[in-house]
């Protein structure tokens, strides 16, 4: 303990300034990748978030935020994503050392966070409104208006980008926002705190962030009358109950991007190499901490037993290591807990018959002090089973059968989620029947995972409401407003 003297006391970042919490108390935060602890992060109370809260509040409703220009708030936005850029070394060893994720990754991340910043600083000037063909002698007006004051609560799988998907949006659109980290990951998002701060032109209260516990910190958010709209990243779990929150507050918007459980089909015409790579790459990407991650891989029966042979040869090479070393391809898993969460799946897997043909243990050696769980290949699944259903969010993938379109397309609607699903095929007549018939947000052809800024994300059925990112994506900040302007002078003819 007594080392922790010398650990960084992260603070939470309120209305400008860099604060403790009301009760002092902190978090340890460690480092995945060997049990560490690298800092220590306030654990904010409900009074702290209200504070929070307030904050963005006034900077809301007493301006000048509101009143900046377009052009001025879009500058605003250009200045955070240069700033993430001079900062990108830093902010991906940080990234990487606080949440396991390979240097590589983290280095993409940092990336688009810049270019998310600078997307919607770009779009900040193409919000417009609309004139509507009314039948009277009136002027009829859509106007676009900041939706207003914004909590916004992520998790750990992409801690800095995920700030940067929720923020850039709503500042773009006016807004304010009160930002919750997930509590294992809060070291990157008080970083772009600091970005924020030093930004002379973004008044102080406009963004706040504030770390601490779901039950609390997020409650509030989702519970608190004084804000208008609630994004929430994470578990389907959470989001259900922030959509009860909201409604038995105040109606406010509510927008959820949750889990997944998404189909990756191959067809025995697709390339076979490239499909290997596509399996593997769909489902281990980011240790498989990814909400699209391609956990169920549907395989046409001809190639089945060759393409989990394939996989599980390939699977070998996938370098587990030291997330800052450039060579490795898959770090440790966030959390101790989270470890132990999949693991659970991973004997509910071979208690219900599915084959386990890789992985499954934790690396001994010098991984032996990390989070470290080796990529898991199983097969022979059935689409009923525990790992078919539930998102393990993990580095597990389920490879199942199948027998021509028909049922690729139904095994991949046999889930209560909707966020992705891809398909390998070289016949574009096949690959568009699939795409429209699978229900979800996102789909690929013939690659898995690629995801731009500029483009919507988000799922149907169980993995969420709303669309994030695109043009979609800063409509969840605007209000709509419809303005009646009549321009027949004299009385009305109702009398
Ligand atoms: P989670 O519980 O949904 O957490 C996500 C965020 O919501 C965290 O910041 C969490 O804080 C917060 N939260 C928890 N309870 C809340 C509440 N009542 N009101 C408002 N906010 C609340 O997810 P998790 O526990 O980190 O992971 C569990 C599983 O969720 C994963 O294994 C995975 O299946 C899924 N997940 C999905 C995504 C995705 O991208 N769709 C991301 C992460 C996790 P606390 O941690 O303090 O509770
Ligand atoms: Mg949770």
């Amino acid at each position: 303990m007594a080392g922790k003297k010398n650990l960084e006391r992260l603070k939470l970042y309120i209305d400008g300034g860099f604060v403790e919490s009301e009760k002092g108390s902190t978090r340890d935060i460690y480092n995945p990748a060997n049990g560490q602890v690298i800092a220590l992060a306030q654990e904010a109370t409900v009074e702290d978030t209200r504070k929070a809260i307030r904050a963005a509040r006034k900077a809301f409703d007493q301006g000048p935020w509101h009143d900046y220009s377009a052009q001025r708030r879009g500058r605003v936005l250009f200045q955070v994503a240069e700033a993430i850029k001079r900062e990108k070394e830093k902010l991906a060893r940080l990234e990487s050392a606080n949440s396991g994720k390979p240097i590589v990754e983290a280095e993409f991340d940092v990336d688009d966070a810049a270019t998310c910043f600078e997307y919607y600083g770009g779009l900040a000037t193409k919000i417009t409104g609309d004139v509507n063909p009314v039948p009277d002698q009136a002027l009829s007006l859509t106007l676009k208006e900041p939706i207003g004051v914004c909590g916004q609560v992520i998790p750990w799988n992409y801690p800095l980008l995920m700030a940067a998907w929720k923020i850039a949006p709503a500042l773009a659109a006016g807004c304010a926002v009160v930002l919750k980290p997930a509590p294992a990951t809060p070291v990157t998002a008080l970083e772009l705190a600091k970005v924020f701060a030093a930004v002379e032109d973004l008044p102080k209260g406009v963004v706040n962030i504030v770390t601490g516990d779901g039950p609390v910190v997020g409650q509030e958010l989702a519970e608190s009358p004084l804000v208008n709209k609630v994004a929430f990243t994470g578990s389907t779990a959470v989001g259900r109950s922030i959509l009860k929150a909201a409604a038995e507050s105040n109606m406010k918007k509510v927008t959820l991007e949750l889990g997944g459980k998404s189909p990756n089909i191959f067809f025995a015409d697709a390339d076979f190499e490239a499909s290997i790579d596509g399996a593997l790459f769909g489902v281990f990407i980011n240790q498989g901490e990814v909400c699209s991650a391609g956990s169920r891989i549907l395989v046409e029966k001809p190639i089945y037993k060759k393409f989990v042979e394939a996989m599980s040869e390939k699977a070998k090479r996938i370098v587990l290591g030291d997330p800052l070393d450039r060579k490795t391809k898959m770090g440790p898993l966030v959390t101790s807990t989270h470890r132990e969460r999949v693991e659970g799946y991973i004997g509910a897997g071979r208690k219900e018959g599915a084959r386990l043909v890789l992985g499954g243990k934790r690396p001994g050696g010098k991984l032996a002090g990390g989070y470290f769980l080796e990529p898991t290949i199983f097969d022979q699944v059935n689409n009923q089973m525990r790992i078919a259903r539930e998102e393990i969010f993990g580095p597990v993938a389920a490879v199942i059968p199948f027998d021509g379109e028909k049922e690729a397309i139904e095994l991949a609607n046999d889930t209560p989620y909707g966020l992705a699903g891809a398909v390998w095929t070289r016949d574009i007549y096949r690959a568009f029947r699939i795409i429209k018939q699978v229900r979800a947000g996102i789909l690929w052809v013939n690659h898995m995972q690629p995801t731009y800024v500029e483009a919507p994300w988000g799922g149907y059925k169980m993995s969420g409401i709303g669309r994030e990112l695109g043009k979609y994506g800063i409509d969840n900040y605007l209000e709509v407003k419809q303005v009646h302007i009549n321009l027949n002078e004299g009385p009305i003819a109702w009398y």
